[in-house]
């Protein structure tokens, strides 16, 4: 482990709160230098007592070029074939974008560059086209679940284009027009313009979603060439395979395979330095409203600043998520896992408010629970009401929250959370597409060589909460913290901003 780049001065890097998952990149290529790519790091043993909730073994490895790569062995899911999940991960997502819309667009022209398309098998058992892409704040992930016997070649086609990028003329014009309609597509969604609101009040860079249309028609091609360029490299990027794959047999051909593609030029830490240096901008406001026509009542999303993954509030404040929230229990689609309305915060609203949604503003476009998200990240409570006016809204959710602080937070409260979010997490990471596996292990190995092994010990994390824990971290971000309001709501005379 000693030459591993998962070592001490990999897990020093943890402390330091912004720069730290590209400074950890820029050395995983320091360690390449130094010859320490050839090092893998194992994950700790389990306790005996509590079962983990991702039982497979992981892997994490660093090849010549810089790519990181984890693999993780997957248990058999019965309603599926053999099958393993593939995925490419950088971690400049939107809040590290200079224009809004870059991302998101580099993300469309990386993931349909024809090298990353090569022919594959589905698993048997899952017939739909389960291969995609997204941009998140903190990263932009493309994937698919293939055949597990495909996992290698997949691998190799969906990282090809870290290597080089051979577009057709026409790529370029075809996914400006294809992220403009999905933006189209986006401005109808009510919760999504909240989520979209809170996002522009902490980072400022989120415009509405017209201003974001007019930005991708303007880009020209050489400025993403240049994004693409300094952003999708090996040296910036995370491969995972997890699945039902025989982790030293996929290494081996893994690496050979890696081995033989020609050397790339490297973005100088330079170019690297301008993009981990920009701030997450702060915004000033503390409130924003946005409207249409085409909502019905008032959806409100509360922004708290949450703790950074270094802190020690850190895995409390994911216990307390699931206290004040509750919910997660069984689910049929990824993106829709419910919070449940008879949790401690959710009977505390109602004594309020006839609130007919309780949510935590994440679907699936953000892991959930934001165990393997970038720092800073935010905790978000969201409600939909009938009718009301920010400001009552936003008082009625302090109260709530001070009447959990003061009466709900019971070590029965506190027991039951842990119970359900272990249970929640063996279930969600053990989903047939193994799409949350893959994208926590990616998410941790962003930020720390040795992250994905955290999964094993995550149980005992939680076990260890107390409601001191609990009580401390919910004083000092959700009763005392930097907070933010928005609100999307029914606007028929257009007087408010669009989202
Ligand atoms: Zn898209």
């Amino acid at each position: 482990m000693a030459d591993c780049d998962a070592t001490a001065a990999g897990a020093n890097l943890a402390m330091n709160r912004r720069a730290n998952s590209m400074k950890s990149l820029v050395f995983a290529a320091l360690a390449v230098a130094t010859g320490a790519a050839s090092c893998v790091a194992a994950s700790p043993a389990p306790s005996p007592d509590l079962d983990p909730v991702f039982a497979g073994d992981v892997r994490t490895f660093t090849d010549a070029s810089g790519l990181r790569v984890v693999l993780a062995a997957a248990p058999p899911n019965e309603s599926v074939a053999a099958r393993a999940f593939v995925g490419v991960y950088t971690p400049y997502g939107t809040d590290r974008e200079v224009t809004p819309g870059l991302a998101h667009f580099s993300e469309h022209l990386y993931s349909n560059t024809p090298s990353g398309l090569d022919d594959h098998r589905y698993p048997d058992g899952m017939e739909n086209f389960d291969s995609n892409a997204m941009t998140r704040p903190d990263y932009i992930s493309v994937w698919s679940t293939v055949s597990a016997d495909a996992a290698v070649q997949r691998a190799l086609g969906r990282s090809g284009a870290l290597w080089s990028r051979a577009a057709p003329d026409d790529l370029f014009a075809r996914q400006q027009q294809r992220v403009i309609d999905e933006l189209g597509r986006s401005i109808g969604s009510q919760s999504y313009a909240a989520r979209r609101a809170v996002d522009h009040l902490f980072y400022a860079n989120k415009p509405s979603f017209a201003v974001e249309v007019d930005n991708t028609r303007a880009f020209a091609a050489e400025e993403i060439d240049r994004h693409l360029d300094a952003t999708y490299a090996p040296s910036t990027s995370v491969l995972v395979i997890a699945g039902e794959i025989d982790l030293d047999a996929v290494e081996a051909d893994l690496r050979a395979k890696l081995d033989a593609r020609p050397k790339r030029s490297r973005p100088t830490s330079a170019e690297v330095g301008a993009w981990v240096d920009a701030p997450r901008m702060r915004g000033e406001a503390r409130t924003r409203e946005v409207g249409s026509p085409d909502f019905e009542g008032v959806w409100f999303a509360a922004g708290f600043a949450a703790p950074p993954r270094a802190s020690d509030d850190y895995i409390a404040m994911i216990v307390l998520d699931q206290l004040l929230l509750g919910g997660r229990g069984e689910y049929d689609e990824l993106w829709n896992i419910e919070r449940a309305l008879d949790s401690p915060l959710g009977r505390r609203l109602a004594t309020r408010l006839a609130i007919s949604t309780l949510d935590d503003g994440r679907g699936y476009s953000s892991a959930s629970p934001p165990l393997a998200e970038g720092d800073p990240a935010q905790f978000e409570i969201h409600f939909a009401v009938a009718d009301g006016v920010l400001s009552d809204l936003d008082a009625a959710l302090t109260a709530a929250l001070a009447e959990v602080y003061a009466e709900d937070l019971t070590a029965e409260a506190l027991n039951r959370a842990k119970l359900d979010l272990v249970d929640f997490y063996q279930r969600w990471l053990a989903d047939a597409s193994l799409r949350p596996l893959g994208d926590h292990l990616a998410g941790l190995a962003m930020h720390d060589a040795a992250g994905p092994a955290r999964l094993a010990t995550l149980h005992e994390d939680i076990e260890s909460v107390t409601l001191s824990d609990v009580r401390s971290a919910m004083k000092r971000y959700l009763l005392n913290g930097d907070r933010r309001v928005a609100v999307a709501r029914h606007d028929p005379t257009g007087v408010l901003p669009q989202p």
